[in-house]
């Protein structure tokens, strides 16, 4: 026997009727961005290494060790599988020209890879939809950007996730921090795992960040930034605070959330659930005033969030009327010697609005009956050689009571259309 074929661990296929609630959350996603005004861009999968590392940073879990670079064979080109889509967007803003003419308010979706350790709510392979507004200064678009979110989650039913918020100020004061951490963490070096160890001279504030609970304490007592805070900063940071306010979003002020990313400044945020075990985190983001600049275009404020789609369908299922399938056939049309005819009538039935399956493959009508059974159709319409004769189509339905009827075809048009 041969060898089968499986699919990379932590990347995972998406089969019927997932791939109805997927189709379902995307399409609710777009309408939903459509709301607000923000327009769809795609960027590649495979971008150079370089544009992750330089917005990334170095000292971050994803650039030391999740992300799938490789060397192309062809050109010996440094390529890496997109691990986030915050650098895209804005590589591609950049080279697009889009912000020539102001600010521009963007999202994206689709697959992203880490090399992490898989588990429930944690993929190699897993997708985002991501929200970008490129050049806005004040703390009215952080606003807009977490409001969005409040209302997503209110249009998806979803009520158990809770808005938590910090500001890491800017690069200043984050380097007067770094030195506060760097010597509290030193002072405790024995009692940091091994990661830690490493950061505490290249990147102290992702010790903060970490996953592992035997670090819980230290991280909980450890200094925080807002005494470091700059001026700036904090006016920006009270005046989001302001606009939550007014606008009724509840939020938790968490001084140890930093993100794990490095482009980060000012606010950050993070929508939290404790319905999924140790993936809680289903949004996150912040303002990044210096990556445009940093990736070679004019110094342009911005703020964006990203969503994983896996952990919002996850917490979907435990929304009623979201475990739904696809949409109920109408019609299952049988045939037998004339599957012309039958072609042309199930097309008909297609344009008239009618979702409709055409049996293939031939057999016997009673084995056809069983087919159209399974396939969950209200109707079955049969097409032998006696209803050609006459020109009309037998009609019979599948579900409940009912006799089977010998009608033209805009009457059968009619009777499945009287049930809507
Ligand atoms: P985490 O702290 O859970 O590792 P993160 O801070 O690395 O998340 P971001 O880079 O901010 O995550 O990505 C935004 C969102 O994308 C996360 O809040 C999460 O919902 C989702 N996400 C990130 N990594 C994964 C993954 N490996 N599998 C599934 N979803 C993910
Ligand atoms: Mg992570």
């Amino acid at each position: 026997m041969k060898e089968s074929f499986q699919a990379i661990r932590g990347m995972n296929d998406i089969t019927p009727p997932d791939s109805f609630r997927w189709a379902r959350l995307e399409r609710e996603l777009r309408d939903w961005l459509d709301a607000y005004g923000y327009h769809e861009v795609r960027f590649p999968i495979v971008e150079s290494t370089a544009l992750f590392v330089r917005s990334i940073g170095t000292a971050t879990d994803i650039v030391e060790k999740e992300m799938y670079s490789f060397v192309d064979g062809l050109n010996g080109e440094a390529l890496t599988l997109r691990p986030e889509g915050t650098a895209s967007c804005v590589r591609l803003a950049l080279q697009q020209r889009l912000l020539y003419e102001g600010p521009r308010r963007l999202w994206y979706q689709g697959p992203m890879f880490r090399h992490e350790r898989p588990q429930k709510g944690r993929y190699r392979q897993f997708h985002q939809c991501g929200i970008e507004a490129l050049g806005f200064s004040g703390p009215d678009i952080d606003a807009e950007l977490i409001l969005m979110t409040a209302r997503l989650w209110q249009r998806l039913g979803l009520s158990e996730v809770a808005l938590q918020l910090n500001s890491i100020g800017s690069s200043a004061a984050r380097a007067r921090y770094r030195e506060r951490l760097k010597s509290y963490f030193q002072r405790y070096f024995h009692d940091l795992d091994e990661d830690s160890q490493r950061r505490v001279s290249t990147n102290p504030l992702r010790i903060l960040d970490s996953k592992n609970p035997g670090m819980a304490a230290l991280i909980a007592s450890a200094p925080q930034l807002a005494e470091d805070l700059d001026e700036d900063s904090r006016r920006h940071f009270d005046g989001l605070q302001d606009f939550l306010s007014a606008a009724g979003v509840r939020y938790t002020l968490n001084p140890r959330l930093v993100r794990g990313l490095d482009y980060y400044n000012a606010t950050v945020f993070e929508w939290v659930t404790t319905r999924l075990g140790a993936q809680g985190t289903v949004c996150g983001g912040g303002r990044y005033d210096g990556l445009v600049e940093q990736l070679g275009g004019k110094p342009t404020p911005a703020c964006g969030f990203a969503m994983g789609m896996e952990r919002l369908l996850a917490l979907l299922e435990l929304v009623d009327g979201w475990n739904a399938e696809y949409p109920v056939l109408h019609a299952y049309v049988m045939n037998q010697n004339q599957v012309a005819w039958a072609v042309k009538v199930a097309e008909e039935l297609r344009a008239a609005g009618l979702r409709t399956i055409l049996h293939a493959g031939g057999g016997s009508f009673k084995s056809q009956f069983r087919r159209a059974d399974a396939s969950g159709a209200r109707y079955a319409i049969i097409l032998g050689d006696a209803e050609w004769e006459q020109q009309r189509i037998a009609l019979k339905p599948l579900r409940g009571q009912g006799e089977q009827q010998s009608l033209l075809l805009e009457e059968v048009v009619t009777r499945i259309r009287m049930d809507e």
